[in-house]
């Protein structure tokens, strides 16, 4: 494993992704968002209409294939060639991503993928995700925890989707994102939760620009 390996992990909407991806640019490292995965997943089976099961959705992926493409703005995640960065953030995917994640054998394959990635650059890499610093990378020399308000984090996921933050929007976003994380806390395999040596941060009171300091700052103290 290389030696600079950063965990980012957290509930829906604690602004993982675009945290880890600000973070990772200002140390000059990859960033693999292993959340893109299980959207691409879910996306592709949508799509090919078939049931959704563990083993079929794996072959699916395979075959399609399912890759996570590096370019000079970091991994993208693709199907068949095609980059579908944009359309897994769609709500269909959004809906159903928590199903396919509680799926063992998914979960075997996106970790597969993530630690090719991860291999391929020995410099390090930043990742997010649910299970990165508890299972992925148990060995993680830095692991974050992000945690913030629920509102808050309601707040920033519409404000990011380009939506108005009213309260009725804010109410049903605020049960969505409740929603996804009693399933991905509670399920089986992997379940949401902060590995022991992880460094918890709240960010409900942090602009976007403070969380990111905090997390490189620690980083630079690691490996300066
Ligand atoms: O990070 P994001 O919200 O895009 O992830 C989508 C879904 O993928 C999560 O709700 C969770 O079910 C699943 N996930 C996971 N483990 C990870 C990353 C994402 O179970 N490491």
């Amino acid at each position: 494993m290389p030696s600079r390996v950063l965990a980012i992990d957290g509930p829906a909407g604690s602004g993982k992704s675009t945290t880890a991806a600000a973070v990772a640019e200002q140390l000059d490292l990859p960033h693999v968002e292993s959340g893109a995965l299980y959207r691409a997943i879910t996306l592709a089976g949508l799509d090919a209409g078939v049931e959704l099961g563990g083993q079929r959705l794996v072959a699916l992926a395979r075959s399609l294939p399912i890759r996570l493409d590096l370019t000079d703005a970091g991994f993208r995640p693709e199907i068949a060639g095609v980059d579908v960065s944009q359309e897994i953030r769609s709500a269909r995917v959004t809906a159903r991503v928590s199903e396919v994640s509680a799926m063992a054998e998914v979960r075997e394959w996106v970790n597969e993928e993530v630690r090719e990635a991860v291999a391929r650059h020995p410099r390090g890499a930043v990742l997010d995700g649910r299970d990165i610093g508890t299972v992925v990378f148990p060995d993680a020399v830095l692991k974050i925890f992000l945690v913030a308000d629920p509102v808050i984090r309601a707040r920033r996921r519409l404000l990011q989707d380009g939506r108005v933050p009213d309260p009725d929007a804010v109410a049903s976003e605020v049960e969505a994102l409740e929603r996804r994380d009693a399933y991905d806390s509670t399920r089986e395999v992997a379940p949401l939760r902060r590995a022991s040596d992880a460094v918890v941060l709240d960010t409900t009171d942090l602009s976007f620009e403070q969380q990111v300091r905090v997390i490189v700052d620690r980083a630079r103290n690691l490996f300066p």
